[in-house]
């Protein structure tokens, strides 16, 4: 555990939407991502979030975001 706690870094927050839902992020998701990009950005550190739903992941880096859908991985 004192190895991963040297080398792992936390980057950010997952999670699922439910099936029929596209992985954008909610008002609440933006918010969230928003504090966690601004704290991170004071070690110069980069905050990622991730959403995924039943067929797509959505992949947001500093407010920046993209949708890939399992078929392109
Ligand atoms: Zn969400």
């Amino acid at each position: 555990m004192q190895q991963a706690a040297d080398t792992v870094t936390y980057v950010g927050e997952w999670h699922s939407h439910p099936e029929g839902f596209a992985p954008l992020p909610s008002s609440s998701d933006v918010k969230q991502h928003f504090y966690v990009r601004d704290s991170l950005s004071q070690e110069g550190q980069p905050a990622l979030m991730m959403i995924v739903s039943a067929d797509s992941l959505g992949l947001y880096i500093g407010g920046l975001g993209k949708i890939v859908t399992f078929s392109e991985l």
